[in-house]
């Protein structure tokens, strides 16, 4: 069976063509599958009959099941989404009063391995197609009452956005697309562990949506234990990356996960200070969510403020994000 919704356009076209329909019905088409979600080939009544029923013999639409729901006090909702070859992603769905924000996940598990990150643990599993990615608004969308909208995206669940770009650049296109998901560009976050030339591929391709970087640690020897990607693309790469990305009238988000007695000295408050010195950021510090084990412990509270202090008397807009969704495994990190 061929998965409709894994066809590019072109590839939607000739099949259609196929049984002698025309172009523009592959537009409709993909108007059902992704704005409306339908999930049978009998509900594409955009098409006669006829050709419904010779599409549905070699034709389907594959649906992730969703295997878990999680509900905190909050609002803040968790769905572990698992497609047809077994794979599994997770997204979180955070309704806080207008703003409606979705955290979505650009692959199954992450290759990058982070030593304080669940999902980095679990390794690579593979990444999602674009419209798996899609798939995560469309579940999402349908636990929200109406009228309410998802009204961000941030891609900070599970994996490496630019490690699969091609997925990424066609997901985002459909999602901020008017006919589409209908997001502003710039309420779309794509957070990355520092893939240099993929800062340099988002800046040409997606242009106007926010940067974020997990950076976590101003010096090489010790990012490099706290992050492995950092051998690859050290410091100085990933910041001259940053002075040269087009962030526009957007402050590049530097995240910063404070790790109880590792990276949240005073002495590398400071010598973060002096790393981004006069890049246009905010740097948001996120103590760090225990997960078991992990030899890693959160941040005491003296730490987080004086860690704040320092950055914001260097001139810094430095904001401690309380990561929501703990207590459903759905914080920052706890993501696999
Ligand atoms: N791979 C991308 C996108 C995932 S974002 C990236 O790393 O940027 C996931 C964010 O959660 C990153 O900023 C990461 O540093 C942070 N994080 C990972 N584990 C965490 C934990 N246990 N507690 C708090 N934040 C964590
Ligand atoms: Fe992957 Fe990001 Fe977790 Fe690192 S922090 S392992 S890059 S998801």
């Amino acid at each position: 069976m061929i998965d409709l919704k894994k066809l590019s356009r072109d590839e939607l076209v000739a099949l259609l063509a196929g049984i002698g329909q025309p172009a523009w019905q592959a537009d409709e088409v993909r108007r059902f599958l992704f704005a409306k979600g339908v999930t049978s080939v009998a509900s594409l009544t955009t098409l006669p009959k006829k050709a419904r029923a010779s599409l549905a013999a070699r034709c389907d639409i594959a649906a992730p099941e969703v295997a878990d729901r999680r509900t905190a006090p909050d609002g803040t909702v968790k769905l572990l989404l698992r497609f047809g070859d077994g794979a599994a992603c997770e997204t979180v769905l955070m309704p806080r009063g207008d703003r409606v924000t979705q955290c979505l996940s650009s692959q199954a598990g992450c290759p990058l391995g982070c030593v304080f990150c669940r999902t980095g643990e679990l390794g690579l599993t593979r990444g999602l197609h674009w419209g798996e990615i899609v798939d995560q608004w469309l579940a999402a969308r349908r636990e929200l009452p109406r009228p309410a909208r998802i009204t961000n995206l941030v891609f900070m669940g599970m994996g490496e956005p630019l490690l699969n770009r091609e997925a990424l650049a066609e997901a985002v296109r459909f999602l901020t697309a008017a006919d589409g998901g209908g997001i502003p560009r710039s309420r779309v976050t794509i957070s990355t562990a520092g893939i240099v030339p993929g800062i340099d591929w988002l800046g040409a391709e997606l242009p106007r949506v926010k940067l974020a970087v997990s950076l976590n640690a101003p010096e090489d020897a010790l990012r490099s234990r706290l992050m492995p990607v950092n051998r690859k693309y050290p410091l100085r790469d990933l910041v001259a990356a940053l002075r040269r990305y087009p962030a526009g009238r957007q402050p590049i988000t530097i995240e910063y996960v404070l790790l109880g007695g590792v990276n949240d000295s005073p002495a590398l408050a400071r010598a973060l200070a002096r790393l981004l010195r006069g890049l246009p950021c905010k740097i948001n510090l996120i103590p760090f969510n225990p997960h078991s084990g992990l030899p890693y412990a959160a941040p005491s509270e003296m730490a987080v403020l004086a860690f704040q202090e320092r950055l914001k008397a260097a001139g810094y807009t430095a904001i401690i994000r309380r990561s929501q969704g703990a207590e459903i495994g759905a914080a920052c990190g706890q993501l696999g």
